[in-house]
């Protein structure tokens, strides 16, 4: 056993359990043949008695990472989760396996508790699940640690963090509880955490120096796509998506019940769909949720309550038909495409309009400090009733709801079902809860920004997400399936030639950078057109367009001002840049906007398969074409060449040569360095650079 983890915990040798092989119950009492990726390690950690953090996403084996090694240590295994359906679940597999379970919570009948608590006490049970509300129960805790158990699990765990996106104030009873029944060792699972998540799950459990393992976020069969898309314009375009039927079964997220119902009705038109959402009886929800399963259902239009526990695996095409609120939300909904593995599309449609609606909520859900304050203030720590507090501060049932709810979640104020409120006189530590208050409502902000800047991205969508969950072992910068790094094979992101306009403001941008630093887009922007000659939205279309073809690069960075992390994206030139010249700026694609000829901007049209060999290739993006076998074997050398070209430079793939222009080198077999100029998306730079490499790997037989 490694000895650079301070063993704080109980060790099998004290229990006096027989020395078990973790490879040994996977197979005997689970059934697995093998580990999947990562779980060993895990396994291994908590069988030694470390604390763990796992976060790992959906579908990636979680669960066998506290039972394997709650079973190999012996004694009960205490599960916290916080959902009923989870429970259930996890509760009868167990059973099936073979192994000694039981649950508490509130679906059951006391008597099922009594036993339940009965058997722990008897030391009966291999696993025992509970909702973390039961903690507060008179007695339970201290029943827990008569007997205590050999292994926490907490299941969910970013539900303990106000940072996360699913806070739920249940789980903070677990930060003082679980020290009751210390020193079993704790494994908390979330398959969505950010590293701030991660820091607040590991401080409020109270864990001990845990080891971490975060892993597996990167999907190598998902291509991402963003695209701008008016509102009025989505529900034709979500259809038109969906045509081909190998994009089916596909899931289409909503942001409101509304829109989901609307939504399905325009998708029936063509599809079987139906809509989902919380607001639905439990019976037609079932019964959508089962026919989609069954394949009797090939779209669901849904809001985010669909997809907790469903394990549909085909699932081709995930759309969000507009900006979700989270990119953690948005990351798990994603995820349920292509859970067999094979190739799958993500396409999200956004506009300005999303922020709007979303700036809208948040000023709904979030009151200002000082109407909290008022309500704070007239609760006292005797119950008073609800109304009489609403009446004498004059405000209005929905303001007063809203502000107390915020209260009810900071822990300060609670309520009883009868209708009577009172202060709870927690405390927050060292600072105020106007200070916590504060601080959610900035990162509220925060996660709307990540959103939005996701959405309009010129990095690597893929990337991007792995790097948002904080998995530092995966630092690939492209996955060669989204729109940003292979614009070509894009099936929603349409691109067109820059105007004049914006064509003269790229080679201003590219000269400016050229004789100065990396700077901010914003100040870039105002240095360049100090009177918004080009507006800012332009300017940053303008910027994509360049860094999408490798010229510039763009970065987070961020800068402290009176206590606060103020984030900006910073842009600079890269060698290609510095190279480029007039004829490769006229070859530049910009990311055209999807509104419909109705809205006033005809929509471009991409060539079609039937022309020349020559001309084929040349045509827009997006365009499909066939390639034969010597082509083929061709466009492989020169993948195969552009990767370690790209590599070795610590660059995209995409900023050697996009795949589409690949392709075309394919085709027309260019033998000099004349011919090859002449292919899209090959200019003099990238002539004098790459031209002779790429000529002899053409002339290869
Ligand atoms: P998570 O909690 O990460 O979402 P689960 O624990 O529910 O994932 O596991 C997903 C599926 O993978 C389950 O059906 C589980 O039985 C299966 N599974 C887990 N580990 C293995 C393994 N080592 N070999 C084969 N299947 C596994
Ligand atoms: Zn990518």
């Amino acid at each position: 056993m490694s000895t650079a983890f301070p063993q704080a915990h109980v060790e099998k040798e004290e229990l006096n359990l027989p020395q078990l092989h973790l490879r040994t119950v996977l197979a005997d009492r689970f059934g697995f043949a093998d580990f999947r990726a990562n779980q060993e390690a895990v396994c291994e950690a908590a069988q030694a008695g470390r604390d763990v953090l796992l976060v790992m996403p959906t579908g990636a084996g979680k669960s066998l990472c506290y039972q394997l090694p709650g079973i190999v240590r012996g004694g009960t295994t205490l599960v916290i989760s916080p959902l009923i359906a989870l429970m259930e679940d996890q509760f009868w597999k167990l059973q099936q396996l073979g192994f000694r379970a039981a649950r508490i919570h509130s679906g059951l009948d006391r008597a099922d508790s009594r036993a339940a608590c009965l058997a722990y006490l008897a030391g009966e049970l291999d696993f025992l699940f509970i909702a973390p509300e039961r903690l507060r129960v008179p007695g339970f805790p201290e029943m827990l640690a008569k007997r205590k158990p050999t292994l926490i699990a907490v299941d969910e765990a970013h539900c303990i963090s106000q940072w996360g996106h699913d806070f739920r104030p249940d789980y903070r009873l677990l930060g003082h509880y679980l020290q009751l029944l210390r020193p079993s060792p704790i494994i908390a699972l979330t398959a969505t955490a950010t590293p701030i998540v991660q820091a607040d799950i590991a401080r409020q459990l109270a864990l001990i120096a845990p080891t971490h393992f975060i892993h597996g976020f990167r999907r190598h069969n998902l291509a991402i796509e963003s695209v701008e898309t008016a509102v009025p314009d989505r529900p034709a375009r979500i259809a038109s998506l969906l045509a081909d039927e190998n994009r089916r079964p596909a899931i289409v997220y909503a942001p409101t019940r509304k829109l989901s119902e609307e939504l399905a009705v325009r998708l029936r038109e063509q599809y079987k769909a139906a809509a989902y959402h919380a607001g639905m009886d439990a019976n037609d929800r079932d019964r959508v949720q089962r026919d989609f399963l069954d394949g009797k259902l090939e779209v669901v239009v849904a809001t985010t309550a669909f997809g907790m526990g469903i394990d549909k695996a085909d699932v081709r095409t995930v759309i969000h038909a507009a900006l979700p609120g989270t990119l953690e939300g948005y990351y798990q909904e994603i995820g349920r495409a292509g859970r067999d593995g094979l190739p799958s599309r993500a396409i999200l449609l956004y506009s300005f309009a999303d922020r709007r609606t979303h700036e809208f909520f948040f000023e709904r859900d979030y009151p200002d400090t000082e109407l909290l304050k008022r309500v704070h203030a007239k609760c006292t720590d005797e119950p008073r009733d609800r109304e009489s507090i609403r009446r004498a501060l004059r405000i209005s049932a929905e303001d007063f709801d809203k502000a107390f709810e915020r209260l009810e979640l900071l822990g300060v104020c609670a309520s009883e079902q009868d209708g009577v409120v009172y202060r709870t006189g927690a405390a927050h530590g060292r600072v105020s809860w106007q200070e916590s208050y504060a601080a959610q409502v900035s990162q509220r902000r925060s996660q709307i920004d990540a959103m939005q800047r996701f959405a309009e991205s010129h990095d690597c969508r893929m990337a991007t997400l792995v790097k948002h969950f904080g998995d530092a072992t995966d630092r690939s910068p492209y996955c060669g399936q989204c729109d940003v790094c292979s614009p070509e094979q894009a099936i929603a992101q349409q691109f067109r030639e820059l105007n004049a306009i914006e064509r003269k403001a790229a080679g201003t941008v590219i000269r400016e950078l050229r004789s100065g630093n990396a700077r901010s887009t914003g100040k870039l922007h105002k240095d360049i057109f100090p009177r918004e000659e080009l507006s800012r939205n332009e300017f940053e279309a303008v910027l994509g367009a360049l860094v999408t073809a490798g010229y510039l690069f763009m970065e987070d960075a961020s800068f402290e001002k009176e206590g606060r992390t103020l984030s900006y994206r910073r842009v600079g030139i890269t060698r290609d840049g510095e190279q480029l010249d007039a004829n490769d700026l006229a070859l530049l694609r910009i990311r055209e906007a999807f509104v419909s000829e109705a809205a006033g901007k005809p929509r471009k049209r991409t060539g079609s398969s039937t022309t020349s060999p020559s001309t084929r290739t040349k045509n827009g993006a997006g365009a499909e074409i066939t390639l034969n076998p010597e082509e083929t074997a061709r466009e492989q050398r020169l993948r195969v060449w552009r990767s370690s070209e790209a590599k070795k430079h610590g660059f995209a793939a995409f900023c050697v040569f996009s795949d589409k222009t690949m392709r075309a080198i394919a085709v027309d077999r260019p033998t000099t360095v004349d011919d090859l100029k002449t292919i899209d998306g090959i200019g003099p730079a990238k002539a004098a650079r790459y031209g002779a490499e790429i000529c002899r790997l053409c002339s290869e037989v």
